[in-house]
């Protein structure tokens, strides 16, 4: 099957692509366009809404993409993919099915994995009046993180700081430390805001709106980044009941979870799992996160902290910083033909599966 021209080389297209599928199809859409923001070529961006089945049904299932900006070009890809191959095109009539195309439209559009205030929407999604977000270590390490050069030997230095923070504490305890979710440095990595963030609140908002009518709701986010090439693992995401509901759900499917430490992923505070679990008191929710493999984990944290430094303390017009961007797109998408296919096998089984169960619940 060629899948190619599914996936786009930019937001734009991949937002065409996604919005003329899905009318093609006889999806409702709706747009959301984040005012806060611009493309790098000035234009408007927009959080895309489509829509397939009736608006009371019982069943919701909901799939986002580019929650991590950059990483929607697989989950976009993905998502256009399902659409043109006509996947939701017999699907029970009690179920509604819902795409969310760019949670992070600047992201997407500007190839970062952050949003427009340096926010890692992933981490965002806490109960800011209610909840103390836990402190996993970050102070310790963001200098090292976030080096005053990028190049040179103050770079050196700080690799040399990590290393010995790894051999000292563990590979674990370093990736739990950075890429947690921190809430103390609006300048570092995996920074998880101080507020709701426009995508977060838009994402509640629709989540409402969508599952009015519902008793069961499950979720699909696609992430990039951890794991090996291609490959999608699938992460129970959330709390506990939410865990436990995810692999009640999927039996006989291998399914990992972040807090038992069997998964590519630190445990995280804050994920969208948990604001919807929220705002959905009534209805029993699960949340999958499909996290696709790329390059090392090394090489992903080094393009994200070089991504970091860039618009901290560099700048993006240079011959750098067109390197830096260059070096975060390829860890978070691999525009080959042969991940393309694997990543869209695995998507469509898991998303078919989770039709299929959804009808037995
Ligand atoms: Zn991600």
């Amino acid at each position: 099957m060629d899948l190619e021209h599914y996936f786009s080389a930019n937001y734009p297209q991949a937002r065409g692509k996604f919005l003329q599928l899905c009318q093609d199809r006889g999806f409702a859409i709706q747009s959301y366009q984040n005012e806060r923001a611009q493309a790098p070529d000035g234009s408007n961006l927009y959080m895309d809404l489509a829509t397939l089945g009736r608006k009371d049904a019982r069943r919701l299932l909901v799939l986002f993409s580019g929650t991590h900006g950059v990483e929607g070009y697989c989950g976009s890809g993905i998502q256009a993919a399902l659409v043109g191959e006509s996947v939701f095109a017999d699907c029970d009539p009690d179920l509604r099915v819902a795409l969310v195309h760019a949670v992070n439209p600047y992201g997407f559009a500007h190839d970062r994995r952050v949003n427009e205030d340096n926010i890692d929407l992933n981490r965002n999604f806490l109960d800011f009046a209610n909840e103390v977000p836990t402190d996993n270590g970050y102070g310790d390490i963001h200098a090292y993180l976030v080096p005053q050069a990028w190049e040179g030997e103050l770079r050196t230095q700080a690799d040399a700081a990590l290393k010995q923070y790894a051999k000292d504490n563990g590979p674990a305890a370093l990736q739990h430390a950075a890429s947690g979710g921190q809430y103390t440095h609006n300048d570092g990595v995996f920074y998880g805001g101080a507020a709701p963030s426009w995508s977060a609140q838009t994402v509640l908002a629709l989540v409402k709106e969508l599952a009015a009518g519902a008793s069961r709701a499950c979720f699909i986010d696609f992430h990039t980044g951890l794991g090996p090439y291609g490959y999608g693992e699938m992460i129970a995401a959330g709390t506990s009941a939410q865990v436990a509901r995810t692999f009640e759900f999927y039996a006989g499917y291998e399914v990992t979870d972040p807090d038992a430490g069997t998964s590519a992923s630190a445990p995280i505070q804050g994920t969208m799992a948990h604001g919807v679990e929220r705002v959905l008191p009534a209805v029993k929710t699960q949340f999958l996160a499909l996290e696709y493999g790329t390059v090392s984990l090394q090489e992903v944290m080094t393009a994200v902290r070089a991504d970091n430094w860039l618009y901290q303390a560099g700048t993006v017009d240079s011959v750098l910083g067109k390197k830096i961007k260059r070096q975060i797109r390829d860890a978070f998408y691999c525009d080959e033909t042969k991940w393309k296919d694997m990543v869209y096998e695995r998507a469509l089984d898991v998303v078919q599966a989770t039709m299929r169960n959804l009808e037995q619940v």
